[in-house]
Parts: structure tokens; C-alpha cells; sequence
């Protein structure tokens, strides 16, 4: 609300002296009707155009913060992104290795997603990877990140989760993919997922890009001994295979 002073102290010193106190105008008396209409005139302009910028100011967040959240989102599926979910890990490692908290990295893929396409359609595909998101978001707890890590390739980081506790998130994950029936305009579709797992601390994971990288090596070992499977990095099994086939680089050293 502007405020106009009016007073009898017509001195310099008086004047600057209301202004200072908070009045946004100043007029001493006698009162000029005719002036003092047109100060209040002038005072209703700037208050408008203060009101203005107020809204435009609003606008502006309220565009910046669809930004942020677009440039951190993956359209189809609503999940963080690639790049965020990378910026997620360097935080979330960071914030481990500072309280010596453990870090669970899941990597997963669809079995046989090409063939989805292949036979239903492309519609059919994006249907299928968003109800696959929504399963993953609806397992994971609300500090975990899940994000798309590339096409049918999804990443979960779960804070204060051990190597142990992420396998048996994995395990269940799995059973509710498998029991699921992906359903799309036009049919439906059963598919299974593979799932690798790894977790920090751990001694052959030195820092937080091998993290995600020792998930995916176990993914890799899951796809490859038969899909529909959850493997864990370090595991027997993912040794044996890895030394066997000289799969994956070793992370070792
Ligand atoms: P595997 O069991 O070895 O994982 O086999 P796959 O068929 O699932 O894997 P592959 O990597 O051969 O195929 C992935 C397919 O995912 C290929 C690509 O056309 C499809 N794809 C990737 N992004 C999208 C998308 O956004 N929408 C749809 N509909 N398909 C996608
Ligand atoms: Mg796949
Ligand atoms: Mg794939």
C-alpha cells in the first residue's frame, strides 16, 4: 500500500525525515486537492508496475523450475535422467564415503525388450519401459534415485544399503517384473528383467564411476547365464564366469 505523508512541517529536514520513516510520498498542508489527486494517481502507476514485475518475477521461477526439472527428467518414464542420475552418484558417494554410510548401485535391462517392438509395435515398447519404471519407483524407497541410464537400461542407487540388503531388493524386484503383465493399447505383453548388483565399500570399488560400473559387469554376467537373474558383483558365480569368459575389463588393481 503507498503511502502518502501529509503534515504541517514543511521544512527540507521534515520532509526527508518522513520519507526516511517509510512514506513513499510527501505533501504538507494546506492540501491542493488537485495535487494530491495526482500524487495518488502517480502512486497507483508505480504500485501497479511493482505489482507487474511481482508476477512476471513468479512467472520466471515457475518457468526456471519446469526447466530444472526437464533438464533432469527422461520424458517417457518421469525418472532422473542419465546426467542426473550421475550427478546423484557423485553426491550420494561423496556423502558415503564422508560417514562411512555403505552405497548400493542396481543396474537393470529387459530381456527381450527388442522383440516387444519388434511384434507390438513401438507404442507398445514405451508403454512397457513406463510400466517398468513405475514398478522400479514403486519398489524403491523414497531416498533411493532411479533413473533411465540408457534405453531399456535402468539404475537404482540406494543410500545405507549393503551389498546384501540391494540383492534381495533385486530378488524382489525381479519376482514382481516377472509375475507382471505389461499391458498397452492393444494387448498385452509378459516380459523378465536382469538385474546386476553391487555395493561400496568393497575392496575392488575405488571410486563412484565403478560402482556403476561393477553393476552393470554383474548385469553383463546376468544376461549372460541365462537372463530373468539377479547377480552380485565379487559374487563366486560372477568370478567364475568373468576369469571363465574374460567377459567384462577386470576392476580389480
Ligand atoms: P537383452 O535380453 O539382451 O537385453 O535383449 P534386448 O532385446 O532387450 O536388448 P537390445 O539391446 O537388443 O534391444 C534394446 C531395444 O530397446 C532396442 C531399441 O529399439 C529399444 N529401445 C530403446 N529405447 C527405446 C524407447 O524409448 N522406446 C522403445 N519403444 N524402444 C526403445
Ligand atoms: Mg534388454
Ligand atoms: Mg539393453
Amino acid at each position: 500500500i503507498p503511502i502518502i505523508m501529509q503534515t504541517a512541517l514543511d521544512s527540507t529536514e521534515s520532509k526527508v525525515e518522513g520519507l526516511e520513516a517509510g512514506a513513499d510520498d510527501y505533501i504538507t498542508k494546506p492540501i491542493e486537492f488537485a495535487e494530491l489527486k495526482a500524487r495518488v494517481r502517480s502512486m497507483l502507476r508505480i504500485k501497479r508496475l511493482q505489482e507487474e514485475l511481482e508476477e512476471r518475477e513468479r512467472q520466471l521461477l515457475e518457468a526456471n523450475e519446469r526447466l530444472r526439472h526437464m533438464s533432469r527428467t527422461d520424458g517417457l518414464t518421469g525418472l532422473d535422467n542419465r546426467r542426473y542420475i550421475e550427478q546423484q552418484l557423485d553426491m550420494m558417494f561423496a556423502h558415503s564415503e564422508r560417514l562411512g554410510e555403505p552405497l548400493a548401485c542396481v543396474m537393470c535391462d529387459l530381456d527381450r525388450f527388442k522383440s516387444v517392438n519388434d511384434e507390438h509395435g513401438h507404442h507398445a515398447g514405451d508403454a512397457v519401459l513406463k510400466q517398468f519404471a513405475a514398478i522400479l519407483k514403486g519398489e524403491a524407497r523414497e531416498i533411493d534415485r532411479v533413473g533411465r541410464y540408457g534405453g531399456e537400461e535402468f539404475v537404482l542407487l540406494l543410500p545405507g544399503t549393503v551389498l546384501d540388503a540391494a540383492v534381495t531388493f533385486a530378488e524382489r524386484v525381479r519376482k514382481e517384473v516377472e509375475g507382471h503383465t505389461f499391458v498397452f493399447d492393444g494387448g498385452t505383453v509378459q516380459r523378465t528383467a536382469s538385474f546386476g548388483v553391487a555395493g561400496w565399500p568393497h575392496p575392488r570399488i575405488s571410486n563412484c564411476d565403478r560402482v556403476v560400473r561393477a553393476a552393470d559387469d554383474a548385469l553383463y554376467v546376468a544376461k549372460e547365464t541365462g537372463r530373468n537373474r539377479v547377480v552380485r558383483f565379487d559374487s563366486e558365480e560372477f568370478n567364475a564366469h568373468t576369469l571363465a569368459n574374460d567377459g567384462p575389463e577386470q576392476l580389480g588393481g
